[in-house]
Parts: C-alpha cells; structure tokens; sequence
C-alpha cells in the first residue's frame, strides 16, 4: 500500500522544510540549508502512480496512519515527527502540525483526477497579512473604535485554495430595437417623428484563465474580491510549494464551476456588445445567442492568507491575496456612529437644498423646491 502521507524534512537534518515566499525556495530553519523546488522533486514521484492504485480502500479504517475521529467526525493524521494528531476533513489535502509545525502532505488528496494543473506560489508572508490587516481598519469612520484596541487575530492560516481557471473563445451576437426621435413644432402643431431600427451587433473575445474556486468552504463571493491573480507567475504544480502551508483539494467539480464562469462570460459579453449601440434614443435587447469555442480548463491552487480575527465574542474572517496582498472581509459598523453621520450629512445636504430654494426664491425662479 503506498503511504499516505508525505512529509517535507530537510534532506540535511532531518527537520520539518518550510517554503519561503519571499526567496521562492524550500528552507530549513534549523540548519539553513535552502533548496528549490525543482530540487525537490523526487517527492513528487507519488504523482506518477496511476490513480487506479490508490483504491477507495486506502482510505478505510484501518489505513495507514490515520483514523476517523468518531466524537468529530474528522480524519485524524498521526504526525510522524512528534506523534500529535493532526484533525482535518475529508478535503484537507495539506496542513501543519499544531504541536511541532511539521508540514504533513495527503498524498491521495493530490493523485489522478485530483493533481493540480498548475499552483501560484505564495509571494506574501505572515507578517505581510498581519500588516495589510491593519491597514484596512485605517481610516474605516464608521468602524468600532474599541476594535482597533480590542479585537484579537485569533489565527492566520496560509492556504492554498483550489480553484478551477476556465479559459475560452466566446461570441456573441444580439440583436436590438433602437428608436430615434426628433421633435418639432409647425403651424401651432407639436410633431414627433420616431424612427425605429434593428440593430444587429456581434463581437468575439478571448477569455483567459477565468478563476472560481472549487471549495464549497470557501465563500464564493469572498474569494471573487481577491481577484486579479497574475497567472503569469503560475508554475506546474509540485508539493514543494505546499510546504508550510495548508491546503484543500476540489470539492465542486469543473462541471458544476463552469456556471459560474459562463455567467461571467455572458454579462461582459453582454455589456460589451450593448456598448456599440450608440446614438438611439432609447435601445432594448431583443435576442442574444453566446457561444463558447475552444474551451480550456484547468485545476489551480492558489495562495490565500486567511485571518480569523475575534471580538465582541464573534468571529469575522478576513482573506488576503497571498500573491498581491490585495485584503478582503467586512468589518463591524458603529451604528451609533453610523447614525451620527447620516444625521449630520443629512443636515447638511437639507442645508444646502434650503440655501439653494431661498436663492431660487430670491431670483425669481421659482417652483421645484418642495
Ligand atoms: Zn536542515
Ligand atoms: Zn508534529
């Protein structure tokens, strides 16, 4: 039976490796020594089993080092360097020791359909989080102030989230009614003339690399705002770059994924195509036929910093672009501060609306003030 687990330990001493966003090598923080991934890549020799070995049964019961938590219901790892166990659910692919930090790899969790394509390498440390975390809550009027003070980062987890990338030639075409109208007045007489036109429109596009995340833990919405990814640092996936960090396997397939970014591809598609109707009156969409060609599709990891930040006894969960920084997640709002300003903007919009009445009055224009 292969085994299932593999841990990254440093071919020199033996301990726990930890990829290194800022160098982009696998590092061992005991005795130095740096390696890159390609270095590495005799790991990933697992890879290459045909997925038809890894049975269903692996994952019994009995399975080498690991069990099913019967109070939790979570898989339990037996980590091989300090014993503890290492809880997860059935998609956790990658995760780091509680008690020792050593990284332990779900081997199964990255084989046959599961291999990614492609992983984007974390650019962006802890530290980087932390900072961007506090910079969002710069400025923010209405947020609590007790939460600059009292809020607490109760975790900061960097994870490598599965994403599927969608890429396709899509054309569109639609046809419109559009009108235009001219007025004039003869003989006492009010005319309007109302022309009325069918408007065929059509254009193609190339959409490359189409992000939406294949977790069903994940918040969709969430992990749409961490977007741009620059997928030109992408590389082929290898389990190096997962060392020191978390990760997940797919769990919503590319055929249900694909949805999501069709609509995608339909709304730009759609308000590019409306955008070549100038100069009517009015226009309305009439019929519109989208089709995608050439579709391409592949299974990404990619890297987000995910931040569980704790106060007033709840929890809110903030998400970073491990590759850009760009942060993400809602703050709480000081009602009562809220309620301030919407009074006192209120009053001085109410302000300028009776300053702008009484000039009116003043020169004579009259009606419109209420
Ligand atoms: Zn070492
Ligand atoms: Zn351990």
């Amino acid at each position: 039976m292969p085994q299932q687990l593999l841990e990254y330990r440093c071919p020199a001493c033996g301990a726990s490796l930890q990829f290194d966003s800022g160098s982009q090598q696998v590092v061992c923080p005991y005795c130095d020594s740096s390696f890159s991934p390609q270095e590495l890549i005799d790991y990933d020799s697992f890879l290459k089993e045909d997925a038809k070995n890894e049975t269903s049964d692996s994952w019994s019961k009995d399975a080498d080092r690991w069990d099913k938590d019967e109070a939790t219901g979570l898989n339990v790892y037996t980590c091989a360097a300090c014993g503890g166990e290492v809880l997860g659910d059935d998609t956790l692919a990658s995760a780091r020791c509680p008690f020792c930090d050593n990284t332990v790899i779900m081997k199964r969790q990255f084989t046959g359909e599961w291999k990614p394509d492609l992983v984007l390498p974390f650019k962006l440390d802890r530290a980087a989080a932390q900072n961007a975390f506090r910079k969002h809550l710069h400025g923010k009027k209405l947020l609590p102030k007790a939460f600059h003070s009292e809020s607490c980062i109760e975790e900061i987890k960097g994870i490598y989230v599965p994403f599927w990338l969608f890429s396709s030639d899509v054309s569109a075409s639609m046809r419109f009614s559009g009108t235009k109208s001219r007025a004039w007045t003869d003989g006492g007489f009010d005319y309007v003339e109302t022309s009325r036109y069918a408007l065929l429109r059509a254009a193609n596009a190339r959409f490359n690399r189409i992000p939406v995340d294949g977790s069903l833990k994940m918040d969709d919405a969430m992990m749409d705002s961490l977007e741009p990814f620059d997928f030109r640092e992408a590389v082929d996936f290898q389990t190096a770059y997962l060392s020191g960090f978390f990760s997940d396997r797919y769990d919503v397939d590319a055929d249900v994924s694909v949805d999501r970014a069709k609509t995608r591809f339909n709304q730009t598609m759609t308000s590019r195509v409306s955008a070549l109707t100038g100069g009517f009156s009015s226009v309305a969409l009439e019929s519109s036929t989208i089709s995608e060609h050439n579709n391409e599709r592949e299974y990404a990891l990619l890297p987000v910093w995910l931040l569980h930040v704790r106060w007033n006894g709840k929890l809110y969960t903030f998400a970073m672009n491990g590759q850009t920084g760009k942060l993400v997640g809602d703050l709480p709002l000081d009602k009562g501060r809220m309620w301030k300003y919407r009074l006192l903007y209120g009053g001085i919009f109410a302000a300028i609306l009776g300053g702008l009445c009484l000039l009116g009055h003043f020169l004579g224009c009259g009606g419109g003030c209420l």
